[in-house]
């Protein structure tokens, strides 16, 4: 048997509880969330949850955890952003500046206005499972450009919203409020990749 991995959830605002649940459901696998230093450096992976960007990043500054988190990417840790997550990892944001800056893709905040600016749709995204996901967007930015070395896993109504580079994966949805566990279990194969 492979031992188990543990994946942590950055603990300090937004949809932390639905990730760990959804966590849990995957075998070999250990959740926890992640609120200190230490907690980082025992993570073999690490989610970034949805919640307002601006608030977490505040809050990652003020825990200490800012600088940490960005070194134990730049190690290779593997790292994925739901919504505001991808906000944080990405290089370039239009019109503000960029925070963790680690991935290379180019992000709008609030892509869809106000009209849309929630919805759900399903649809397949091969990489990740052979069924139709839901795909939940709450306020969501969306993948304006992505570098030469960016995987693009799935585009919705002409823009980019799932996309992988190398160890960091980047939806601009939110896969655990659906109650399924695929998008969860791929990246627990990219954690278990980067760890053998
Ligand atoms: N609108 C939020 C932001 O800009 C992201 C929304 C979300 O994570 N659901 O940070």
């Amino acid at each position: 048997m492979t031992p188990p991995i543990t994946i942590g959830v950055l603990s300090l605002q937004g949809s932390v509880e639905e990730h760990l649940l959804s966590l849990s459901r995957c075998e070999g696998v250990t959740p926890r969330a992640v609120k200190t230093v230490r907690a980082l450096q025992q993570a073999d992976g690490l989610i970034l949850p949805g919640g307002e960007s601006t608030a977490i990043v505040r809050l990652l500054r003020a825990f200490g955890l800012f600088e940490p988190l960005r070194e134990r990417i730049q190690a290779g840790m593997p790292v994925w952003g739901t919504c505001a997550g991808t906000i944080l990892l990405a290089k370039d944001l239009i019109d503000e500046p960029p925070h963790l800056g680690v991935m290379d893709i180019t992000v709008r905040r609030n892509a869809y206005g106000r009209q849309t600016d929630s919805f759900t749709v399903s649809d397949t995204i091969p990489a990740v499972s052979p069924d139709p996901l839901p795909l939940v967007f709450i306020r969501a930015p969306w993948i304006e450009k992505a570098g030469p070395d960016v995987q693009v896993l799935h585009t919705c109504r002409g823009h980019i919203t799932a996309a992988r580079e190398g160890r960091l994966l980047a939806t601009t949805f939110h896969p655990e409020l659906t109650g399924q566990s695929a998008f969860h279990r791929y990246f627990a194969a990219v954690v278990r990749e980067s760890v053998n």
